[in-house]
């Protein structure tokens, strides 16, 4: 299905770009490691010429005609300390699948919020400031706002705003690849007075979830191949309702839904949940009835409260075990990007 682009903003990207990723890079890796194991659609697998690399919390490498785009990165490991809000702090439990000086060239990077289990203390110091960044305007003001130290490229987006990513020396077949990003709603605090105390402590920030839509585009359309939504950290609440309204004659192939039932101050002292338990990511599939969905950000600090096996049970009770693939770290997903 193609749409007119005329009003969206758009972003040229360079793949050349031969520059590291971070100062912790040596050299720059020519590829993704090789994956633990390889899942690929339960029902309609064939000719995938794509890929999602789970490395983590929500740590992903997306990886399509070349281009590669990391979700939220976070490369700490087990035993390392995050400061999640005044008085609350994550202990994480696992290794990511790769370390930072592991990764390849990427192209852009989609942060859902300026949260440290979504952008560490140790990425902070060490990404390249002109790594291209979309993220919410929250984190924008973040990033820019370090003197010398400011991240150089990095572009807000509202809820519902979009921005096209052109990869302007790549072509295929007389077209262009390019990625439409649209910023989803989502909240990260439960609506009513711990909602109003949180936006006077600015202790939670405000989150935005994905749709990604790899697809190629000329000067006036885009058409759109394949479409990724991702969750992003946010409890199931109305304003979700709004997106298979806006997306209700479009397919959504694929849903990365942030699970854990993150619960803070932690987990000795469960009071105020903020991100989705299994409950709740069954629902959200029900709201939103992707094609696939894939479970991520489930186990990696403690404050993630709700098993990914708590999940698995519901998703059973719910009959939708051929709806769900799950990933390891270090596993891939393959999928076909329609053209
Ligand atoms: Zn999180």
């Amino acid at each position: 299905m193609s749409s007119t682009i005329a009003e969206v903003k758009r972003l040229k990207l360079n793949l050349t770009e031969s520059e590291p990723p971070s100062s912790d890079h040596t050299s720059i890796p020519s590829s993704v490691p090789d994956a633990k194991e390889t899942k690929i659609h339960p029902s309609n697998a064939g000719d995938e010429n794509a890929s999602l690399f789970f490395i983590g919390t929500a740590t992903t490498i997306l990886e399509w005609e070349g281009i590669r785009i990391l979700t939220d990165p976070n490369f700490l490991h087990a035993g390392d300390h995050v400061h999640l809000g005044p008085g609350v702090q994550g202990t994480r439990q696992t290794n990511p699948a790769i370390d930072l000086h592991e990764l390849p060239r990427i192209d852009a990077i989609l942060l859902s919020h300026y949260h440290a289990d979504h952008f560490d203390q140790e990425v902070e110091a060490k990404l390249r400031r002109s790594l291209p960044i979309i993220t919410t305007p929250h984190a924008h003001s973040c990033l820019t706002s370090k003197g010398d130290d400011s991240f150089t490229e990095v572009t807000a987006l509202d809820h519902f705003e979009s921005l096209i990513l052109d990869f302007s020396n790549r072509i295929t077949g007389g077209k262009k690849p390019s990625i439409k990003v649209t910023g989803m709603p989502g909240k990260h605090v439960p609506p009513g007075p711990l909602s109003i105390a949180n936006n006077i402590l600015g202790a939670v920030p405000p989150i935005n979830g994905w749709m990604i839509e790899l697809g190629y585009a000329d000067s006036t359309n885009f058409e759109s191949g394949y479409r990724i939504y991702i969750s992003g950290d946010t409890l199931m609440v109305d304003e979700l309702k709004e997106i298979p309204e806006r997306y209700k004659d479009l397919k959504i192939d694929l849903m990365l839904i942030h699970l854990g039932g993150t619960t803070i101050p932690g987990p000795k002292m469960p009071l105020l949940m903020v991100t989705m338990d299994a409950v709740q990511g069954v629902q959200l599939m029900q709201l939103i009835n992707p094609d696939l969905t894939i479970p991520i950000h489930y186990d990696d600090y403690d404050v993630f409260l709700s098993p990914l096996e708590d999940f698995k049970k519901k998703v059973e009770e719910a009959g939708l075990s051929d709806k769900v693939v799950y990933l390891d770290r270090k596993d891939q997903y393959k999928f076909k990007v329609k053209r």
